[in-house]
C-alpha cells in the first residue's frame, strides 16, 4: 500500500534498524520500544491483520520469530520474551500492516503490565458456551 509506513520500510523508503530479512519477511527494531531489543517482524507483502494475511506469510513470520527469539536470548540479558500481535483498533493496533512484536524482558526489570494479570476462575457455563460457539464457527 502506497501510504503504509511498514510497506515503505520494506522498500527502504523509510530507514529502519534491520535485524533479519528473507524472501517473505522483514524484522526491525521498534522505535517506540517497550524494552531493549523490542523487535517487529512483518510480511513484505501488505496485509492488515490476521484475517487478511495469507497462511504461508503467517507461517513465515512465526518461523522467523524462532530465529529472532534465539538471537534475542543470546545477545541480551533477558529472562523472557513476550510475543504479542494485535489485530484491530479495539486492541490498539496502530500501524495497519500485520506485525508480530518480540518484546524481551530484561532480567531485573519490572514485569510487563500485559503479562502480569491476576488469574481468576471464570464462569464455566459462559466459558463452555463461548467455546462451543467458536468451535462451530471454525472454518474447515
Ligand atoms: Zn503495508
Amino acid at each position: 500500500m502506497a501510504d503504509c509506513i511498514f510497506c515503505k520500510i520494506v522498500k527502504g523508503e523509510i530507514p529502519s534498524f534491520k535485524v533479519y530479512e528473507d524472501d517473505t519477511v522483514f524484522a526491525f527494531a521498534d522505535i517506540n520500544p517497550i524494552s531493549d531489543g523490542h523487535t517487529l517482524i512483518i510480511p513484505k507483502k501488505h496485509a492488515e491483520n490476521i484475517w487478511e494475511i495469507p497462511a504461508d506469510d503467517l507461517a513465515a513470520i512465526h518461523r522467523a520469530s524462532k530465529k529472532v527469539a534465539a538471537a534475542l536470548k543470546s545477545s541480551l540479558n533477558l529472562d523472557g520474551v513476550a510475543v504479542l500481535q494485535l489485530n484491530g483498533r479495539g486492541v490498539n493496533q496502530v500501524v495497519m500492516h500485520y506485525h508480530l512484536h518480540l518484546i524481551p524482558h530484561i532480567s531485573g526489570n519490572p514485569k510487563f503490565f500485559m503479562t502480569d494479570w491476576e488469574l481468576k476462575p471464570g464462569n464455566m457455563d459462559v466459558i463452555r458456551k463461548n467455546a462451543e460457539k467458536i468451535a462451530s464457527a471454525i472454518a474447515a
